[in-house]
């Protein structure tokens, strides 16, 4: 087996749990990997830090997926995926043993499968059965699918497996972006059960997987507060809470606050396709007559609202990851402070907001200090009900902190 060896001292990252090593870290390649190969890693003094996929092509130019085992076979497939489920089964229990619950049954590098994400679908009355929706995004695992597939068969006996890579960072990895179906069959649309509330989904056409899993547990928490909004000074406190939730996408947020008693939804995204989903799940829910939906950019849409005097009691803001890299902050830190000191304007004294960041780049420092900015600039202060991130499917490996990514703070403005 060929070998790299690390500089000095670029051993202690990998050893306290991040599995990225960057060209410009390696002193020596002893052997010649094949692309996508196996390779061992030795610190400066000859030592084994552990095994990791080879590419020659990309600044990561490895990425350790085990400390012990030595080939990354259809076994260590096996193995991965059965100690990934086991670990959902004991944060979930019955639901998820049942089957009955959708979830990211693979998240990277901290299940120690760098690349691979797999998320299962779990079909609801109608369109029983389960698929899975799956991202290759690095060569490792792009040059082992077929080992892959079999493992993820034996392990989640699945009805089809769809392919996901299309995603931008495949480029990083010198590989081109490819959506189909792998294996078996993946009905057009299928409806989930997530919250107690029904979800149509689209493997194949919609954002990333089908569907934001990370936001489940979320999406309840803020449906919770839809009923305490009673407690802001709103002048129609009688009626119901106003709410707005913007950057929707297929509505996870807005259906729920509106089974949650909302007296009305401006549900506001600029893709179509996500919004005529939405306008699918507000009707298979019963709860169309309380949801608008909103085609516009959330920027142009939010001055449009402040404009027209409109007030809400809760707000929700999820937009995508405004940085995807270091050099991306300082737009990242505008953007936030935008948004949310827009949402600070349009809330009622005492309404909450239910706000995110999910890129990593943008530490929990940054995105407080942003609050922090956009409140003193609103004239309101803030008092901050909860500190979440994403749901346990979507573990967090210490020493990786590229798995710590969704930041949710639920502040009032009082
Ligand atoms: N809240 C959603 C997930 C949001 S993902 C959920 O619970 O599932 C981010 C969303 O922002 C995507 O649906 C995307 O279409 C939308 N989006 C991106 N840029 C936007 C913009 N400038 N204005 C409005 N929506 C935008």
């Amino acid at each position: 087996m060929a070998t790299i060896i690390l500089k000095s001292k670029e051993d202690i990252r990998i050893r306290r749990g991040h599995p990225w090593i960057y060209d410009n870290e390696i002193a020596r390649v002893e052997g010649e990997p094949e692309p996508g190969g196996e390779v061992e890693v030795r610190d400066a003094r000859g030592l084994h830090v552990g095994y990791a996929f080879f590419n020659p092509n990309s600044k990561i130019r490895a990425r350790v997926y085990s400390r012990t085992a030595k080939k990354a076979d259809e076994e260590f497939f096996v193995r991965a995926f059965e100690a990934a489920w086991k670990w959902r089964t004991f944060c979930f229990g019955e639901p998820a043993i049942e089957r009955r619950m959708s979830l990211r049954l693979v998240y990277g590098e901290a299940d120690s499968v760098p690349g691979l994400i797999v998320d299962g679908f779990v079909g609801a009355t109608g369109t029983e059965g389960l698929w899975l929706s799956v991202q290759f995004l690095s060569l490792g695992v792009e040059m082992r699918k077929a080992e892959i597939l079999k493992a993820l068969r034996s392990v989640f006996n699945p009805d089809g497996i769809a392919e996901r890579s299309d995603a931008p960072v495949r480029a990083l990895e010198g590989l081109p972006e490819s959506v189909g179906v792998l294996w078996g069959s993946v009905p057009e649309r299928i409806v989930i059960e997530e919250n107690g509330a029904l979800f149509e989904i689209d493997l194949l056409g919609g954002q990333k997987t089908g569907w934001f899993l990370d936001q489940r547990a979320n999406r309840a928490t803020a449906a919770k507060y839809v009923s305490r909004a009673q407690w802001a000074d709103s002048p129609n406190k009688a009626i119901g809470a106003r709410v707005l939730d913007m950057f929707c996408n297929q509505g996870g947020f807005s259906v729920l606050a509106a089974k949650a008693g909302a007296a009305s939804v401006l549900a506001v995204d600029s893709s179509h396709d996500a919004l005529a989903l939405l306008r699918k799940n507000a009707a298979l829910n019963s709860v169309s007559d309380r949801i608008t939906i909103v085609e516009a950019n959330a920027f142009d849409y939010l001055r449009d609202l402040e404009k027209m005097g409109q007030r809400f009691d809760l707000i929700i803001l999820d937009p995508p990851a405004f940085a995807k890299n270091r050099a991306a902050l300082d737009g990242a830190r505008r953007g936030y402070k935008e948004l949310n000191l827009r949402a600070m304007h349009l809330l009622e004294r005492g309404g909450v907001l239910v706000t995110f960041s999910c890129s990593h780049w943008f530490s929990p420092e940054m995105f407080d200090a942003v609050l922090a900015d956009a409140a003193f600039d609103s004239n309101r202060r803030l008092r901050i009900l909860e500190e979440r991130t994403q749901d346990l499917d979507h573990p967090i490996l210490s020493g990786y902190d590229e798995s710590r990514y969704l930041k949710c703070r639920i502040v009032q403005v009082v």
